[in-house]
């Protein structure tokens, strides 16, 4: 989530990775399954005061390799026959070498307003529609460089849903990325005015834009990557792999909507709704219930505007960046 942030979520038991991956994970979805309901969210915002709503969690899960498997092993789908493998590492990493170019990307999308939401028969196929458009644009790049980029799945739900990155709980986070299968959670939303994303024109966009970018972490090998760091790293350090990774899905984003700028209008006031959007999702807010995983609303805006500005993945290396740039 990002906040926006999604929550990736990684397959780690089926690789047998690190059981501490996954009970993280569960933790931060289901903060608090059985805790009060809404410990960790603002009182309902006023149609002027959206609800800071996190990002996804992301959770790593490796995708290939065997439990016994080294860290060394990738998946066989990111390596073209005959060709010397794509660089899959979190701060070296080949699509770091793709800079695309600013509202080139050939795919109509019809941008729908969050509000009023759309009902469950008609959210999953838009939703269905957008991932299968970012599909279209990024495949060929990402073909250059090595990578064989998939169709993630998208699955909508309400109130829970069983994943096998484990129970994802609508009101912690307002989509999830699991790499274990591919797929975004996108829970149907009702128009209360909690999720500060759906004041923007663009947040179906956005949102969606920066689950597909845990999508593409997952693709390149560097979920895999942060899995091991992850589980070999104490809270503190497994906090900042965290805001590097989701802070990397907000460039992602960014340089998303510079991409698709033409297929999508997009505006200056589109610009301001976004901005306004992560004023809210930050870990500052509310600061008695977030952990720092995601990054300050700064941040998050920060990094989104690197990757909206420059259209170039190179410009989105949260993980060679400094620790005060990822607070
Ligand atoms: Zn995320």
């Amino acid at each position: 989530m990002l906040m926006v942030a999604a929550t990736v979520l990684v397959l780690v038991a089926a690789v047998g990775v690190s059981a501490a991956v996954v009970s993280s994970m569960r933790d931060r979805i289901g903060a608090d399954p059985a805790g009060p309901p809404s410990t960790s969210r603002t009182p309902r915002a006023t149609p002027t005061r959206p609800t800071p709503t996190k990002p996804t969690p992301t959770k790593p899960t490796p995708r290939q390799s065997s439990p016994t498997a080294p860290p060394t092993s990738r998946p066989p789908s990111s390596r073209p026959p005959s060709k010397k493998p794509p660089q899959t590492g979190l701060v070296k990493n080949a699509l770091y070498g793709l800079e695309l170019k600013r509202g080139s990307a050939d795919c109509s999308i019809k941008v729908r307003r969050p509000k009023p939401p759309l009902k469950n028969s008609r959210l999953k196929p838009y939703l269905e529609d957008l991932v299968d458009c970012m599909v279209k644009i990024y495949r060929g790049p990402l073909a250059k460089i090595g990578f064989e980029l998939s169709t993630p799945k998208v699955k909508t739900y309400s109130g829970t849903v069983e994943a096998p990155c484990g129970e994802l709980d609508q009101d912690g986070s307002p989509a999830y990325y699991c790499s274990a299968d591919e797929t975004i959670y996108w829970p149907v939303t009702s128009d209360d005015d909690r999720e500060a994303y759906t004041f923007a024109r663009l947040g179906y966009v956005g949102l969606l834009a920066h689950e597909f970018g845990h999508h593409l972490q997952a693709e390149t090998g560097m979920f895999l990557e942060y899995s091991y760091a992850w589980a070999e790293a104490g809270t503190k350090k497994q906090l900042e792999l965290s805001r590097r990774l989701e802070l990397q899905a907000q460039c992602f984003e960014g340089v998303f909507l510079s991409y698709a700028s033409d297929s999508i209008d997009f505006s200056a006031n589109d610009l301001a709704e976004i901005r306004e959007w992560h004023s809210y999702t930050g870990d500052e807010d509310p600061p008695e219930s977030r952990k720092p995983d995601h990054g300050t609303s700064k941040a998050q805006i920060r990094w989104l505007l690197r990757g909206y500005e420059s259209t170039d993945f190179g410009r989105c290396n949260t993980w060679k960046a400094s620790k005060k740039s990822v607070k």
